[in-house]
């Protein structure tokens, strides 16, 4: 599900024809060494594609361009090796739609002290080069990336592979398209919005269907399909019967596979990449889905509940921000429930009724079957683990009326204590930045949801980049927040962000 498109980054190198010939064949032999040795250095998701130096307002308009049209090109990377006057660049950059990194680097490391004259001042000069260039951008109030650093330097180059994750979440969003089989919760506030700004806003199709039309597709399976996962079900988690009849237990799993199998017919055949449902509107189906959707999550479809259509298309782009990374720990959608609120020991238990992706999972994942104690159906069959430990981000995504605000929390992962095996349903365990107390005033503050899209393998900074492509507000909640400055944050982001 979470196909790996080939996407590329243009390498442009600018300068201009002021120091002669001899100085532009050095601007392209640099650039095309750091080409190669950030393509050779395992530190990028993604390719990067030398192109030829750029020097006139013709040919920067013309590349800028024909980056815009390129499929494969998710961004443009570029460099003032040299001084290159900005304006040249100002009709390219207004026509400019995609992601742009300013990486601001310099082709040696030092300042050569026994043979450096004017000509190697003239050629090397990114220093200047660049603060002009930049000048440019901030006056026409475009959004970039800057990264400042030396290009052999793995953090540096980590840096640039992390902005490529970030320019790929902001291409890809605009192929998001969100299956909805029930409306809102009734009454509930922060899962509802504006579908028509999101599409503006970060291209996200929104459609509704009635649950029965995909409760026919899961009526339509086979059985010798449904008996094949089942089998894989069997084979891959461990069952927790707890007393429950075998055959029964069997039969509501079998149900759950049907669910995963009908549903990514549907949603494959409509081309959605995320999906919502609702535990009160289950038409035909027999349980809520469960275990369907923890598998369907598991491969990369976007997901929340009760209607909550901004959630499931954050986890969907998080999941493709994180595609193909080495040693990825999970993106779900999560939801807090309750609190451990032991000095010391402060954190919020998080998971959902049934649907936590099983990528967070630590360890062994079983399957066990409980009643839902909400709705009206089978007990329904879900996986339950426990989720791993370390940092990692959890996001809201709201609506506030006039815009849409993203907060973005840095979390610390723990494990709980003593096992909870009354509890039917798996779950994760952390305690936000600053600390719990600030974490989660600040949270409520600005409007936080419930519902979260949750990632060990993303970070606040390429979230926030995420959202200053898409032009929405974004507020971070991490090791430096303090309420007073917080609040006023809030004050000014509503001044500034006014329509
Ligand atoms: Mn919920």
């Amino acid at each position: 599900m979470l196909r790996s498109k080939t996407y590329q980054f243009w390498f442009c190198t600018g300068s201009q024809d002021l120091y002669g010939d001899v100085c532009l064949a050095h601007v392209a032999e640099h650039s095309q060494k750091i080409v190669e040795a950030l393509n050779a250095s395992g530190n990028l998701p993604y390719e990067v594609v030398w192109k030829p130096t750029l020097i006139t307002n013709e040919l920067i308009r013309k590349t800028l361009n024909e980056a815009n049209t390129d499929e494969t090109c998710a961004g443009v990377i570029t460099w003032m090796h040299t001084f290159s006057p900005a304006k040249s660049w100002i009709l390219g950059l207004q026509e400019y739609r995609k992601p742009l990194l300013h990486f601001h680097t310099q082709f040696n490391r030092e300042i050569p002290y026994d043979t450096i004259d004017m000509d190697f001042m003239n050629e090397n000069q990114a220093a200047h080069g660049d603060r002009e260039y930049g000048h440019i951008f901030s006056r026409l109030g475009m959004e970039r990336k800057v990264i400042m650093g030396y290009w052999e330097d793995a953090d540096v180059q980590k840096k640039i592979g992390s902005w490529m994750r970030t320019a790929v979440g902001v291409i890809e969003s605009s192929h998001i398209r969100v299956m909805r089989i029930a409306d809102n919760m009734r009454n509930v506030a922060v899962t509802e919005g504006d579908k028509v700004e999101a599409q503006i806003k970060f291209g996200w199709e929104i459609d509704a269907y009635p649950v029965n039309e995909i409760a026919a597709e899961v009526e339509a399976v086979s059985k010798g399909d449904i008996d094949a996962l089942v089998e894989e079900y069997y084979d891959k988690y461990e069952i927790l019967l707890e007393g429950r009849d075998e055959k029964e237990f069997r039969e509501h799993v079998a149900v759950q596979a049907g669910i995963e199998i009908g549903f990514e017919r549907f949603l494959e055949a409509k081309n959605y990449q995320a999906i919502v449902t609702h535990f009160g509107d289950l038409g035909s189906l027999k349980q809520l889905p469960g275990l369907a959707i923890q598998r369907l999550m598991e491969k990369g479809y976007g997901f929340a509940g009760e209607g909550d259509w901004k959630t499931a298309a954050m986890v969907r782009l998080m999941k493709i921000m994180t595609q193909g990374m080495k040693d990825a720990k999970g993106t779900s959608f999560m939801e807090d429930y309750t609190y451990n609120l032991v000095p010391g020991k402060e954190g919020i238990l998080q998971a959902h009724m049934l649907e936590v992706c099983p990528t967070v999972a630590d360890g062994k994942i079983s399957i066990k079957e409980q009643p839902l104690s909400m709705g009206d159906r089978e007990d329904p069959a879900r996986l339950v683990f426990t989720s791993k430990t370390g940092p990692a981000v959890a996001t809201s995504l709201i609506d506030l009326g006039d815009r849409f605000r993203l907060i973005i929390n840095d979390v610390d992962c723990k494990k709980v204590e003593k096992p909870m095996p009354k509890l039917p349903v798996a779950t994760a365990f952390w305690t936000p930045q600053p600390n719990l107390q600030t974490g989660a005033e600040a949270w409520i503050l600005a409007g936080g949801a419930h519902h979260t899209a949750f990632s060990y393998d993303l970070t606040s900074e390429q979230m926030g980049d995420w959202a200053a492509c898409m032009g929405i507000e974004a507020v971070y909640i991490d090791k430096d927040t303090t309420i007073r400055r917080f609040k006023n944050e809030l004050l000014w982001n509503s001044v500034a962000y006014r329509k």
